[in-house]
């Protein structure tokens, strides 16, 4: 996975993009995992471009993203 993307409707979403720096929403509406819980998109912009934090808050969104639907409830 490169540094500061998101998985997002079968594709990726690079969240370094400028774009995300006043977008409020979560990286996927309806992912369960913690980060989307938490976070919104701008956060998520705000420190991928300084903290290597985000990297994980990343991961943990792009690893429950993966896991089949079934698993999730
Ligand atoms: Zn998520």
């Amino acid at each position: 996975m490169r540094f500061g993307c998101a998985l997002y409707k079968g594709g990726q979403i690079n969240l370094r993009q400028a774009a995300y720096e006043r977008d409020f929403r979560p990286v996927d509406e309806q992912c369960p995992c913690s980060t989307c819980a938490r976070y919104t998109r701008a956060y998520l912009h705000s420190v991928v471009t300084v903290e290597t934090a985000a990297c994980h808050l990343l991961t943990v969104h792009n690893v429950c993203y993966q896991r089949p639907a079934a698993d999730q409830t």
